[in-house]
């Protein structure tokens, strides 16, 4: 049974071990039983699932996650937390605790030893200063991977679920649902954290496509060319590609790109989707 979840439980493990919160980590520790389990619901652990856990804490979630999955392993870079998780987790026998920093960690590793290079789910209250780069960096890396189901800022979920012509579509959009696909489960107010975050917070559940949803011949150029486009938002899409140093084409053949897609040449990339990007990439061949 997990022991943990509710504020006077998380309270007295912190104050046992005179616990002192690390704001460069990012942490917010969640105290609130109902969002734990609408996390759960979300992931869909089943007895057959190695989990990941990215950033435990002291091992609220990961209690839930061992009640539930095969094996969890759960990393975290925090030393001061080791103690505390070998207590709050001692009652069971399929977590292992890795103190790493998980941009450093070699996760296809990971799943290879663990999972026989099986796909993995990844289950996280993320550390939201490095957001982006722990979910692209499980995408790029080719992670074998079911799903992402993770707490970030609310802004941060709504920017990987939203599509072309809305405010808060940009190169993340684009680039997490080419991998995925995003769902937002709940949203989760500060209130359910111990400090309290100064940002709203929501769960998002990232199912990864068995195929990428666009076929493009260059994966990576398709990916400059969003960048380049959403690099000066104010700036047209041909514009934005010219003063891009990391790519090379003339602003006429971009041009003709767009033209040959029936798109006029003043577009802005928040116009196009990510079809239309993947088809721009390959009429710009070098
Ligand atoms: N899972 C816990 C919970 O829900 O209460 C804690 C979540 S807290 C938002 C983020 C956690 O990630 C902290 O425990 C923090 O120490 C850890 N963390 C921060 N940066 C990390 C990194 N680079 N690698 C691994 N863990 C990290």
């Amino acid at each position: 049974m997990a022991t943990l979840g509710n504020p006077q439980e998380t309270i007295a493990v912190l104050q046992k071990y005179k616990f002192n919160f690390q704001k460069k980590f990012g942490q917010n520790f969640l105290i609130d039983t109902r969002v734990l389990d609408r996390i759960m619901d979300a992931a869909e652990i089943s007895g057959e699932d190695y989990v990941l856990e990215i950033g435990p804490g002291i091992g609220v979630m990961t209690q839930y996650l061992c009640e539930q999955a095969k094996a969890v392993t759960a990393v975290e870079i925090d030393k001061n937390l080791i103690p505390i998780l070998e207590d709050t987790l001692s009652a069971y026998a399929n977590v292992r605790i890795v103190q790493q920093d998980i941009l450093k960690l070699d996760v296809n590793q990971l799943v290879q030893e663990e999972n026989q290079g099986r796909p993995i789910k990844v289950v996280a209250n993320l550390p939201y200063y490095i957001t982006t780069p722990i979910i692209m960096g499980l995408f790029e890396s080719n992670v074998p991977l079911e799903s992402i189901t993770v707490m970030v800022q609310k802004e941060v979920a709504e920017r990987m679920q939203v599509g072309p012509g809305t405010k808060d579509y940009g190169a993340l959009s684009l680039a997490v649902q080419y991998y995925a696909e995003p769902e937002i489960v709940a949203n989760v107010p500060p209130n359910c954290f111990i400090p309290r975050p100064k940002v709203g917070s929501a769960v998002i559940r990232l199912a990864r496509h068995k195929e990428p949803l666009v076929q493009v011949a260059d994966e990576k150029q398709m990916f400059a060319i969003i960048r380049a486009s959403f690099n000066q938002r104010r700036k047209t899409l041909v514009n934005g590609i010219n003063n891009a140093p990391d790519i090379s084409f003339s602003k006429h053949e971009v041009v003709q790109a767009l033209k040959k897609m029936g798109l006029p040449e003043n577009i802005r990339g928040e116009a196009l989707s990510l079809e239309q990007f993947a088809q721009l990439s390959d009429f710009l061949v070098l």
